[in-house]
């Protein structure tokens, strides 16, 4: 396994970690966790020594199967995280609501402490500011009693707005989304994170399964290697220097040895190397929905994620029509029915033209 410094903290993080979202459901179900435990001590058994994970994740099992897992490890061999929002905690920001929401993940985990704890998951500066207002303080008493060490930030914003987070100083790293599709939009937020000596933790490498679902349109990844496509878009993204670790949502002993396999022999690239080279190639493809479903919450009854899926495949030269009507059999003219409220735009990780594609979709009906 290949090991990189986690910002100036001192903690030497995989260079790919283990995401927990994507535990095996049917065992879940089964309520066979024990076997989804066996895929975390797999992972730490190959090297793996950083695991994320969060409330309500596969099914709210999430913390609790890795926490079966964990407690059979020597607490100094792993870094854990969980996270937490408003939300989480029901719009409720008292210290004690902070407090119990702290200590439920901390049972469920079998730990006395997280390595870090995140602001969970910001789309916005106004969401930032005003969720710091209310909890950053709660994270900061967490921290003088030991219960945390490290006060994190995951968000989904654009590199400007992330600049702005990162100016604050308030987090030791931040967790965001990045990959082949959308790396562009994220470049400023990396490198002042990066230059002011923050960890950088990055979720969803494959772009939401976008990335392998098309190993022709994304080959060029893997070019000059014996990698898969998927194991070459983890590998992009570990090889940024100023990423600590790739996040990898994983589900089976197979998917440990495909990212393992992932950075084996790493060679760490600047950042601004790595975009000229893609940018020479032509390939950016920002423009794409990653299915993250962030936006799904339209008053009109809109299923944008299937929709904008639909147009990915425009995008990517197939057939759009085909793809809502006999793929998600869902119908053109809904589309037609956006009020043009600009909700789901302002969710929208990618930042896509959403109302615009839905506009240009409800024209084939
Ligand atoms: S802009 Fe249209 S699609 Fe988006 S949330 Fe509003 S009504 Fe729904
Ligand atoms: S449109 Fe945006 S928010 Fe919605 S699923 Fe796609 S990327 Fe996610």
């Amino acid at each position: 396994m290949y090991y990189k410094q986690y910002g100036n903290t001192g903690m030497k993080v995989s260079a790919v970690g283990m995401g927990t979202m994507r535990y095996n459901d049917d065992d879940i179900t089964a309520g066979h966790l024990e076997k989804c435990a066996d895929v975390v001590l797999y992972a730490h058994e190959k090297g793996i020594n950083f695991f994320d994970s969060a409330p309500f994740y596969c099914q709210d099992k999430s913390e609790i199967i890795t926490g079966m897992a964990l407690s059979q490890l020597k607490r100094d061999s792993f870094y854990i995280s969980s996270k937490v929002n408003l939300g989480v905690l029901n719009n409720d920001s008292s210290a004690d609501a902070f407090r119990r929401r702290l200590e439920t993940s901390l049972k469920r985990l079998k730990v006395d402490y997280l390595d870090f704890y995140y602001l969970w998951c910001m789309l916005d500066l106004e969401s930032f500011r005003k969720q710091y207002d209310l909890l950053y303080k709660h994270f900061e008493q967490a921290k003088a009693d030991g219960l945390i060490r490290h006060i994190t930030i995951s968000s989904h914003m654009q590199g400007n707005e992330l600049e702005k987070v990162v100016e604050t100083g308030l987090f030791d790293g931040m967790l965001i989304g990045y990959n082949a599709l959308n790396y562009r939009f994220r470049q400023a937020g990396i490198a002042a994170a990066a230059a002011r000596g923050m960890g950088i933790a990055v979720m969803n490498p494959l772009g939401g399964g976008l990335i392998p679902q098309n190993p022709e349109t994304f080959s060029y990844l893997a070019e000059g290697t014996n990698l898969t496509v998927a194991q070459a878009a983890v590998r992009f993204v570990a090889s940024h220097k100023e990423i600590s670790v790739a996040l990898v949502g994983i589900s089976s002993k197979e998917q440990v040895d495909d990212a393992v396999k992932a950075v084996e022999n790493l060679v760490e690239r600047p950042a601004a190397e790595i975009y000229e080279e893609y940018e020479k190639k032509g390939i950016a493809l920002n423009n794409l929905c990653t299915g993250c479903a962030y936006c799904d919450h339209c008053p009109v009854g809109i299923e944008i994620p299937k929709y904008m899926d639909a147009y990915n495949a425009k995008l990517l030269g197939h057939d759009m029509a085909g793809r809502i009507k006999y793929h998600w059999h869902v119908p053109i003219s809904k589309a037609g029915e956006c009020i043009r409220c600009g909700q789901c735009e302002s969710l929208c990780t990618q930042h896509l033209p959403i109302m615009d594609r839905l506009e240009e979709i409800s024209r084939l009906s």
